[in-house]
This record gives structure tokens, C-alpha cells and sequence, in this order.
């Protein structure tokens, strides 16, 4: 039986549409080196999303292949209850060391979903250790995408992604502005006048000081398009987190790892949080494993409390061959220089998108920093028109991604709160390959300034 047609009878896709799952293009991807994966056809395709903002290493590398085979010879499982084994300890080790400040305790799980979830319990067992049992709410940001488990559901602030599930969600969760309208460089007054850091006051102070627990935020925030913060923006939830006695979360899930040019973002935007969750990059994406990096006056109230423990675990959290797949990523990307290649490359590759949105009049805007860029559309940038609802119904329905596909590369085509691409290239990415890069995504603008003049 041809692959597709097994895939669809036994196989059910995650967010994916019947009609996308159904069509007769559907790649199976087989292979990887590098920046570039080849399907079961032997077509090649350019990785522009690092699988999904995770294979920061790139496709193909033996020395992750071998730490798995090594460890799986070595001792293939033991848990981090009761015990620990080395490559959980050496992975722990090295986060600790590169994380900011005093964030050096690491509790590991296997998805950026379960990261979310722990950093939520995390908080409360730490307030509950602190006798402050009314602090149970949340503070995050709209559009924000935090995961799918229904802790971290109730904390995304995707409507469509929250919709369904409503009825089961918790309901301790405010959702605040993003920083959408306040981009870097729009900014005349003091970051604490801005009116996205004034509603969080205005939240904190609703709802009551003593009930908040936790606010949780990106610092380059992917839901809505790779929105940048404007300076100062950090330090005022700093100020807040400190002012009112919450805990402050970086959601580094994409962030961490390089992808924003350092090991953590949170290093990038100046800030200290008392939690930062990861994922996907910590083994760039060669094995599951995510977890939370706490400050360690946080895990000591909680082991120093009555209590005594973390009330939360799970049979594979730091699994050993993830955890040394970890240790063996941790080690490339410091030693082969790979987040020196991210800094010096950024700029070459803003401007290139930059180029690409000025031949182009369906780009609105080329937002992003690092390797992380989202390229927004609308109808026509020099009018200022708006994609109106037909043109959005069929670029979201299935062109866009169509026009994608067609240039064979894999970007992602994001309808939250706005119809863009989602661009972020594995980090070892060159010259050579921003180029081929951007001369993808220029022609996928091409065919959507054609259709838009089509449809006009
Ligand atoms: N938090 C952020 C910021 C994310 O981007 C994601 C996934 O992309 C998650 C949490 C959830 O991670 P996972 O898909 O591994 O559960």
C-alpha cells in the first residue's frame, strides 16, 4: 500500500485538517542532514522551522545518534524518583550553569506542554510552602500559545485552540495584552506607562495581590507572530513580579537554546524570572525531554517547608537517553560556536525578509529577532488594504499552505490572530542557506500578491 494511504488508515495527525491529512500531497519526510529533509518521493525540502522551532542542531548528526545508543547500552531507564542516574545529573548541570542568575535546580518532563503544567504547580507548592494558600490565579498574554494539556490549555490565549475545551479549563487565568502594539522602537514614554504593562498592574490589583501566583510570558512570543518586546518591557514584569509577591515565568519553550542568539532569551531581554520552561531545543529535538529551571531559593522553600516535596513527577521526566542526548546537544552547541553563528547572521537575515516584504505588497510586516521571524500578510501594503474575508478564507483554507509546499520548504502558515508565515531555520544555517531561504519565501509572496490580484 503507497505510504500516504497507510498513513491515513492507521495514523491520526496532530492540528491537522481532514482535507490537508486527505490531499494527495502529503509529505512523508524519511530523511535529514543538515538544513535540508528529503520525502518518500526523494523531493528535498528546505527545513525553515527547524522541525517545529526544535532541530536547532540540524538533521543528521551521528554524535546524537550515538549518546542515545550508548546510553541505551548503558542503562536504557531508571526514574529520577528516589534516586537520579548521570546523564539526568550532567544535563541538569549544564543548564544550571548557563541559565541565568540563580536559576540552577532543573525538574525534568518530555514536552514543552508538561514544562507549562509543572511551572504552574511549581508556583503554588512554593506559595503553599510560604503559608500564601490563596495564591492560585495566573497572569498570561493573549495569543500566547503554552500548550495543550488542559493546565496549560487554560493558560494559551488562543481562542480557537481554547474554544472546544472550554467548559473543561480552569478558570484562575487572566489573560493580559500582548505586546503587539507596543514594538521595539515605537516607544516615547517609559516602559511602565505603556498600556500592556499598566493592564497587568490593573489585573494584579483586581483580582487581589494575595490570590496571584504566577505571571507567565514569552520573551519573543510566537502566538500572533514573533512579537518583540520593547525595552524595558521585561524589567517592568520584573518590577511588578517583585512589587506583588508572583512568581515570574519565561515560557522559553522556543526561546531557550538559541534561537534568540543565547543560551536563554531571558539573558537576551536583561531579566532574571524565577522560572523559565524549556523544550524542544534542550536535545534539538533528537529525543523528547523539556522540563522548568527554578531559582533556588524557590526549591529550597519548598524543600526546607513542612512538606517537604515537588507533589509532581512522571515515569519518563529526564529519561536517560533523553537526558544524555541533552548532555551531548549542550556540549555541540557550545562548542561548535552555534548560537556566534545565530548573532552574526541575524541581521543578514532580517534584512533579507526585509528585501523580500519590498518586492512584495501582500508582506504587512517582517517581525521577529535571532532566528525567529514571522512574515505577516495582508491584501496590499501600499493602499493599506486588508486581506478581506474571501482572500483570508482561501489562503487559510489551503493556499497558503498549497504556495508553500509548491516552493518546498517547510515554514509554517499561522492564521493566530493574523494571517503570516512562521520562519525559524535551524541555527547552524549559513549565508548560503538564508538565501535559499528567502528565495523560497519570495516566491511564495509572488503567488499571493498573483492571487490577490486575482481576487481584487
Ligand atoms: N510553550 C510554548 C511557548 C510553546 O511554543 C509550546 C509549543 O510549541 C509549548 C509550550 C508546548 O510544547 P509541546 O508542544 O512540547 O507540548
Amino acid at each position: 500500500m503507497p505510504i500516504r494511504d497507510e498513513a491515513r488508515r492507521h495514523l491520526v495527525p496532530h492540528f491537522t485538517r481532514s482535507a490537508v491529512w486527505r490531499a494527495d500531497d502529503l509529505p512523508v519526510l524519511e530523511r535529514g542532514a543538515g538544513c535540508y529533509v528529503w520525502d518518500s518521493d526523494g523531493e528535498r525540502w528546505l527545513d525553515g522551522l527547524s522541525g517545529l522551532f526544535c532541530v536547532n542542531l540540524g538533521h543528521g548528526r551521528a554524535d546524537l545518534a550515538e549518546a542515545a545508543a550508548e546510553q541505551m547500552r548503558r542503562l536504557a531507564f531508571a526514574t529520577n524518583w528516589g534516586s537520579a542516574h548521570p546523564p539526568a545529573i550532567e544535563a541538569a548541570r549544564r543548564i544550571a550553569a548557563v541559565a541565568p542568575g540563580d536559576l540552577d535546580h532543573v525538574f525534568f518532563v518530555n514536552s514543552g506542554s508538561e514544562a507549562v503544567e509543572s511551572a504552574l504547580k511549581l508556583a503554588r507548592n512554593y506559595h503553599l510552602a510560604r503559608g500564601e494558600s490563596s495564591r492560585t490565579k495566573v497572569i498570561a498574554r493573549t495569543w500566547s500559545y503554552h500548550g495543550t494539556t488542559l493546565g496549560a490549555l487554560a493558560v494559551t490565549g488562543i481562542p480557537a485552540m481554547r474554544e472546544p475545551f472550554a467548559p473543561m479549563l480552569w478558570n484562575g487565568v487572566v489573560h493580559v495584552p500582548n505586546t503587539l502594539d507596543a514594538p521595539p522602537g515605537a516607544l516615547g514614554a517609559p516602559a511602565r506607562d505603556l498600556p500592556c504593562v499598566r493592564a497587568i498592574e490593573e489585573a494584579i490589583l483586581r483580582e487581589g495581590p494575595e490570590t496571584v501566583s504566577l505571571l507567565i510570558a514569552e520573551p519573543v512570543q510566537n502566538g500572533r507572530g514573533a512579537l518583540v518586546a520593547p525595552p524595558g518591557y521585561w524589567q517592568e514584569l520584573r518590577r511588578l513580579c517583585d512589587a506583588y509577591g508572583v512568581l515570574l515565568c519565561a515560557d522559553e519553550v522556543i526561546n531557550a537554546f538559541g534561537r534568540l542568539g543565547h543560551w536563554f532569551g531571558s539573558e537576551r531581554v536583561g531579566v532574571v524570572p524565577d522560572l523559565i520552561t524549556f523544550a524542544k531545543g534542550v536535545t534539538s529535538a533528537y529525543q523528547p525531554l523539556a522540563g522548568v529551571v527554578a531559582r533556588r531559593p524557590v526549591i529550597e522553600t519548598i524543600w526546607d517547608s513542612p512538606g517537604g516535596s515537588f507533589v509532581h513527577g512522571s515515569t519518563f521526566g529526564g529519561h536517560p537517553v533523553a537526558t544524555a542526548v541533552a548532555v551531548a546537544n549542550l556540549r555541540a552547541l557550545d562548542e561548535e560556536k552555534v548560537f556566534a553563528n545565530v548573532l552574526a547572521n541575524e541581521a543578514s537575515l532580517r534584512a533579507r525578509l526585509e528585501d523580500v516584504a519590498a518586492r512584495h505588497r501582500c508582506v504587512r510586516e517582517i517581525r521577529g529577532q535571532g532566528y525567529f521571524y514571522a512574515v505577516e500578510l495582508m491584501a496590499d501594503r501600499d493602499s493599506g488594504r486588508d486581506l478581506d474575508e474571501a482572500q483570508t478564507a482561501a489562503l487559510r483554507g489551503g493556499l497558503l499552505l498549497q504556495y508553500i509546499r509548491e516552493a518546498r520548504i517547510l515554514i509554517r502558515p499561522d492564521d493566530r490572530g493574523a494571517t503570516f508565515m512562521a520562519v525559524a531555520p535551524p541555527l547552524i544555517a549559513d549565508p548560503a542557506v538564508l538565501d535559499d531561504l528567502a528565495e523560497r519565501i519570495d516566491r511564495i509572496c509572488a503567488r499571493v500578491d498573483r492571487f490577490i490580484a486575482s481576487r481584487t
